[in-house]
């Protein structure tokens, strides 16, 4: 491979694991999802289990009020199917795909505290994440989880935690990134992989898109015991993913989760008609109240827009966030997180910067700018992305597009014919409409 290209992949990576990271922390409650999960059995004769109930499951009592504190009160759609067989016995192998907050992390961690014995003290479970960040929020989860069952202790085998070689962990259950995990088995022999029972790959579609982290799952999975449960999920499933999940993960069953399509039908959309930036910001601050019955999204095409307009509202007095490019993961995630939990209304940002996250909590959308891909073309997938919502779950929304140009007004139209839905003046003089 070229080194440009192990670049390219190298950002890509990094890119997918920010807004697989972004996603999860935005997110306050399960997606739900209208379609069927599609199961393929490795033995298509053995009866098929789903479960409706976490009681139908036989967790420890100490698990199942972790799940029930957390606010579980059924299984999501894909926990229905991928509970029964990960804690079937003799364990079975899966390989699960849906869409980001479906469940898949909360099952397998349920999957890892129902297997380890914590009366054996040293590591059983082994479960690899493509980032530090993303670990460690799955080991908060599996804290959360096993709240009630302190006995079950946690490693988190990520980069910044110096071990002395030979000293071998207590931990049942060790989570890591995959450069780590090898060092903490082959380098320093921490970790005893020939006593691991279930070896969970989270994350797949992100951890193959960062260089060498394939190689490394490949070599961890490689010294893993015969009869050790074999987990892997993903987000989605490309060709190079499914590829990847064979080769790691032996007959296995498979469980897939189509993503639920975005739909317009639920959405009113709106466009303010403008001569400038400023005349926006004025059109703004008049729907600024309206807006913020709910939480709002607006959409600048550039970093400069919106740091100006972040500005500019500030300077109005009013409270927002402003998610941009230049921020650090963790300034994002900060930033996501007062956003999620209301502490403010109202979130700025790019294009490109939102680009990959899902916003269905939030029901009003403003395009500060109307979206354009890269050559300043309509985006239709982008536009849809940004305002739609999906199924019968997705909320009531509103959209308001601004537009300042003859152009932006062609290119409204384009939205308009695509869809074949309306988008209708907004006056915001008069508000009546959107009340
Ligand atoms: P994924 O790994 O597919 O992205 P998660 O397991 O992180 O999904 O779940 C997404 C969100 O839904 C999390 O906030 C999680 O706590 C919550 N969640 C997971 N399973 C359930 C459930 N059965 N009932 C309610 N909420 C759930």
């Amino acid at each position: 491979m070229e080194a440009g290209d192990a670049n390219l992949r190298q950002t890509d990576g990094k890119d997918r694991a920010t807004q697989s990271l972004l996603n999860k922390l935005i997110r306050s409650n399960v997606v739900n999802n209208t379609n069927q999960v599609e199961v393929l059995q490795r033995d298509p004769n053995s009866p098929l289990y789903s479960v409706k109930t976490f009681e139908e499951l036989r967790l420890k009592p100490q698990l199942l009020k972790g799940v029930y504190e957390m606010g579980f009160n059924r299984p999501s759609k894909i926990q229905e199917n991928a509970l029964p067989m990960m804690l079937a016995e003799p364990p079975q192998n899966l390989i699960a795909q849906s869409q980001s907050g479906t469940g898949k992390t909360a099952a397998f961690v349920l999957a890892m505290l129902s297997h380890v014995d914590p009366s054996l003290k040293w590591p059983q479970c082994l479960c690899i994440s493509p980032t530090y960040e993303l670990a460690l929020q799955t080991g908060k989860v599996i804290e959360q989880m096993g709240k009630f069952y302190p006995e079950v202790k946690l490693a988190y085998a990520v980069r910044g935690h110096k071990m002395e070689r030979g000293v071998k962990i207590k931990e049942q259950i060790v989570i890591g990134t995959p450069g780590t995990v090898l060092d903490w088995c082959i380098k320093l022999k921490l970790i005893d992989p020939k006593k691991i029972k279930v070896f969970v790959l989270d994350e797949a579609d992100v951890m193959i898109a960062t260089q060498g982290h394939q190689d490394q799952s490949i070599r961890i999975q490689r010294m893993l015991p015969k009869g050790c449960q074999m987990l892997l999920f993903s987000a989605t499933f490309e060709d190079s993913v499914w590829k990847f999940a064979e080769r790691v993960v032996p007959d296995p069953n498979i469980i897939k989760l189509k993503r639920e399509e975005e739909t317009l039908d639920t959405i009113k959309q709106y466009y303010v008609l403008c001569n400038s930036k400023e005349d926006k910001f004025n059109a703004l601050c008049n729907i600024y109240g309206a807006i913020t019955i709910a939480q709002a999204m607006i959409f600048c095409h550039t970093r400069k827009t919106a740091n100006w307009l972040a500005n500019q509202l500030s300077k109005e007095g009013h409270q927002v966030a402003l998610l941009s490019g230049e921020m650090a993961v963790e300034q994002r995630a900060a930033v996501i997180e007062r956003f999620r939990d209301g502490k403010e209304k109202v979130l700025i940002t790019t294009n490109v910067c939102a680009r990959g996250i899902d916003v269905e909590q939030v029901s009003v959308v403003i395009n500060f700018d109307l979206p354009l891909d890269k050559d300043g073309n309509p985006d239709n997938e982008t536009y849809l992305h940004r305002i739609g919502r999906t199924g019968r779950f997705g909320k009531r929304g509103l959209a308001v597009n601004m537009v300042d140009s003859q152009r932006s007004m062609e290119i409204l139209k384009t939205y308009e014919r695509h869809f074949n839905k309306k988008i209708a003046r907004l006056d915001t003089d008069d508000l009546d409409e959107i009340e």
